[in-house]
């Protein structure tokens, strides 16, 4: 009898005890399985190359820094909704392949994936961004913008320009037909032919006026310069008894004196004349000198 009862006293304290520990490890203490399907689930994330950092970050500004069970089930659904594929991911995805936990159990696949369908809802203009619409058959929507598109621009010369006026070139769009104009300057006078109006001299600055090969307007009037002598020659005048001679370089062109020099007297005039002289004298004083003789 009072083994019976004992046995039953122990029986009671070990059912209090089971149902304490259960009430207690559901109310804070984490089971296996769910601490499993938690690190298979970081780990999945990880694997298609989610940092833990993103993770984390994540699980605390959700509310689910220590609440595992909820974090699992919010990971998941984040990772269905496509949460992590916008976010930036600063590391890239690692190739390794995960390792499962050794005590890991099969975890219960989520109810809904979403398979996203991509419609351009949207033309981008030169102007505007174009929006690109993923639905899910759920009714899950989100979009992504396209980018605004550039102007292509071609040109043609609308007005031409002449020497003196300016043309005008514009541009359009070939998408929006947008369009700009551009000034083309004047293309300003070509010297063409021109037409002699005063012969230069040898000396004297002459002058030509210029007309424009395009339009055939008088330009301007240009100077030319003098042509300068050209071809001389020499003129000899050669020297007379007691005058000196002389030498002449002169233009052929204008006949005008270029360059004189003086041939002297040469000195054997002097020297014949001052013989004859002398002799002259001597036969006069000879003469003379036979008058006086003869008197006497
Ligand atoms: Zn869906
Ligand atoms: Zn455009
Ligand atoms: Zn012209
Ligand atoms: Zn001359």
């Amino acid at each position: 009898m009072k083994i019976k009862s004992m046995n039953h006293k122990l029986l009671k304290t070990l059912l209090i005890g089971l149902t304490l520990c259960s009430l207690f490890s559901m109310s804070s203490m984490v089971t296996q399985d769910e601490q499993s399907a938690f690190s298979k689930e970081v780990q999945k994330l990880i694997d298609s190359g989610i940092s833990k950092d993103d993770i984390k970050d994540y699980l605390r500004s959700h509310g689910y820094a220590n609440d595992i069970v909820g974090g699992t089930q919010a990971l998941k659904e984040a990772e269905a909704s496509g949460y992590f594929n916008n976010s930036n991911s600063s590391t890239p995805a690692t190739t390794t392949t995960a390792t499962p936990a050794p005590s890991a159990t099969p975890t219960p696949t989520p109810k809904h994936e979403h398979k996203y369908s991509v419609k351009l809802t949207k033309d981008p203009t030169c102007y505007e961004e174009g929006t690109l619409t993923y639905t899910c058959d759920c009714g899950d929507t989100y979009e992504e913008p396209v980018a605004q598109l550039e102007h292509q621009y071609t040109d043609t010369v609308t007005k031409e320009p002449t020497c003196t006026t300016e043309g005008e070139r514009t541009y359009k769009c070939s998408l929006c037909g947008d369009t700009y104009t551009e000034v083309i300057e004047a293309k300003g006078h070509m010297d063409g032919q021109f037409i002699i109006t005063k012969e230069p001299t040898c000396t004297e600055p002459g002058e030509k006026t210029v007309y424009c090969k395009v339009c055939n307007e008088e330009i301007r009037t240009e100077s030319i310069d003098p042509t300068g002598h050209e071809n001389t020659d020499t003129r000899l005048t050669p020297s007379g008894l007691f005058s000196a001679g002389k030498e002449e370089i002169y233009c052929l062109k204008c006949m005008k004196v270029l360059e004189t020099r003086v041939i002297p007297v040469p000195v054997w005039h002097y020297v014949v004349f001052g013989i004859g002289v002398t002799i002259i004298l001597i036969i006069l004083i000879a003469v003379w000198i036979g008058r006086i003789a003869h008197k006497k």
